[in-house]
Order: structure tokens, then sequence, then C-alpha cells
């Protein structure tokens, strides 16, 4: 007789409003363009929506160079630097841009800064796309110093006569963020911050919400993939309240014996993770243990984001259209 097992979901989890709107964006460029439709990078960083695409036919690319001349593409959800902007250009694509606005409004703040001459820090993960997109936003380029870590600070080449800012990826931790700044404000008291926070809504609630369900449970599950950043934060965030945490793709990745032991088992998703993936791994348990689900008390999330005006009004679409 196998122990019954009582899940409990957070909430919020799963898909954002940037995620939701770089999904919908992809399809609605192949129901207007038809396939195959080029994609710069992967949409969002989740294989099983990936996959999905792909199979409906998206190409996804690493570079501009592979898509012929005068075609549609799709930037990812993630941001690009100006030069891709300048490349798409001189190649004559046409361009949809689903960069995230909350990742848009980090490119402005960059930009915004390195024209006044300011020195920007940012905080991020070195070799992320989203860092390589925001660090490409310096006006002129240079104007970026990429740290990840408190350490990093002290080692900051930074003239001391410039004015310093800093911004940060949007789905860093946010406590592990403000012990960066804060160390950063020790070394430059002059400090400028981004007017509103640049994590983003949905990086904060998924973070506070896995903080309260860690403490709930013996084991917490995060669905997403492996190159989600803000899927990494959610299992580190776990295990630093002291539970035990691991990151799956999917059901296909829970064999029975993992809970072995565990009666109380807390269920997340990062947010490019999709509700389906979350519900076959109910069912997968199911087959197996006698369960109950309970969705924890949480934010629930409103935000929406308008789809570009490339595929909203698709006329519009010229040679390097704007977003
Ligand atoms: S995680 Fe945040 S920044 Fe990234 S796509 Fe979602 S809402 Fe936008």
């Amino acid at each position: 007789m196998t122990q019954p097992l009582r899940i409990v979901l957070a909430k919020p989890r799963g898909f954002c409003a940037g995620v939701d709107r770089a999904i919908a964006t992809v399809r609605q460029a192949l129901a207007i363009h038809g396939a195959p439709l080029y994609v710069r990078h992967e949409v969002v960083h989740n294989r099983h929506v990936v996959q999905q695409l792909a199979r409906a036919g998206v190409v996804f690319v690493d570079t501009l160079q592979e898509i012929p001349q005068g075609q549609v593409v799709v930037l990812s959800a993630h941001g690009v630097a100006r030069d891709v902007h300048e490349e798409a250009r001189a190649r004559h694509l046409r361009v949809i841009d689903a960069t995230c606005p909350l990742v848009t409004k980090v490119h402005l703040e960059v930009a915004s800064y390195t024209r006044k001459g300011f020195a920007v820090v940012l905080i991020g993960h070195r070799g992320h796309v989203e860092v390589q997109g925001t660090m490409g936003h310096a006006e002129p380029p240079g104007q970026v110093h990429l740290i990840s870590s408190v350490a990093e600070v002290a080692s900051l080449a930074i003239d001391p006569a410039q004015p310093v800012a800093y911004a940060t990826q949007t789905t860093l931790s946010v406590s592990e963020t403000a012990m960066i700044v804060a160390a950063l404000r020790h070394r430059f008291p002059q400090l400028r911050a981004p007017r509103r926070d640049d994590i983003c809504y949905a990086s904060e609630n998924r973070q506070q919400a896995v903080r309260l369900l860690a403490k709930q449970v013996q084991l917490v599950l995060v669905i997403g993939s492996v190159n989600s950043s803000n899927t990494q934060r959610l299992v580190e965030i776990a295990q630093a309240e002291g539970c035990a945490a691991r990151r799956i793709d999917g059901a296909e990745e829970l064999a029975c014996a993992d809970l072995q032991g565990i009666t109380t088992l807390g269920i997340t998703a990062g947010a490019s993770a999709p509700e389906n993936l979350l519900q076959a791994v109910l069912a997968y348990l199911a087959r197996w243990r006698s369960i109950t689900i309970c969705e924890m008390d949480g934010i629930t999330e409103t935000m929406t984001f308008a789809l570009p005006r490339a595929v909203r009004s698709p006329e519009s679409l010229c040679s390097h259209a704007a977003p």
C-alpha cells in the first residue's frame, strides 16, 4: 500500500505575460506568413514549447546569417543588442520583435544612462542571452560592466570621477541582488538605481511563492528547462529555505522512486513552463499514489502585454519594422 501524497501547488507559477506574448506572437506570425518562420534563439527557454513550435514549422536559428535575405524573423522574448537590428536591416529581413516589454525597459535605461556618460554596472549571469542583449544597448558600446556577485564589486574598474548607475537581468534572485546592490552602494555612494526594479514582477512573485511553498513541504519540484534562468532561481530559493528541490522538464523525468518517503510535495513552474506540463506531472503521480491537490494562497497576476504591431497589423511589417 503506497502512502498518500499531499500536493501543494505554488501560486503564482508558470507563464508570465512576456512569455505569453512571445509565444502568441510566433503563433500569429506563423498564421500570417506560413512556414518556415524563422525565430532567432529559442523564443522562450522551454524545451517543450520550442519542440512544439518547431513541429508547427518554426525554424530556430542562432544567427541571422542562417536566414535567407528578405524573410520574416521573430526575435525572442529575451531581447537583442542594437547591432542585431542593424544586421537585420542589412540583410533586408522583416523583423517581428517579441522582446518582453520589461526587458526593453532595461535596454532603454542602459542606453539612457550611458548616453549621459554614466558607467552602468549590469548585475546578471555571464553568457545569458538577455544579458548579451542588454549589454549591447550601451551608447557608446563598452560602458557596461557585468558582475554576478558581491565579490566582483571590489574589482570593478571604473574611473572614480565617472557617475555610476546599475541595471539588472530581469530574472535574478531578489535577495541575492539586494546584497550586490548594497555592496555597490557602499563603494559608489552616489549610485543611481532604476526608477522601477529591473527584476520583473513575474520573477519576484514566483520567488516569493516558492519561498512560502518550501516551508510547507518535504520536496519542491520546479518545472522548467535547464537554460531557464528564472526556473533555476526557484530551485535555489527553495533549497535556501532548507527544502529539497529539483528541476524537471516534465513528467518524463519523474521516476516514482524519486518520491519515496515523501508525503507532502510542492510543485511550481518557471515563467516559461506551460501549465499542461504541470497537469501531466499530476496525472503521472496519480497513477502511482493516492494524491490530494491544493493550491496555496497567492497573488493573482493580471498583467498582459499587447502583441507587437507587426502581427496586429501585418501590413505594417516592412523590412525591419519597429516593434
Ligand atoms: S520573466 Fe519577466 S522579463 Fe522575462 S518574459 Fe516574463 S515578464 Fe518578461
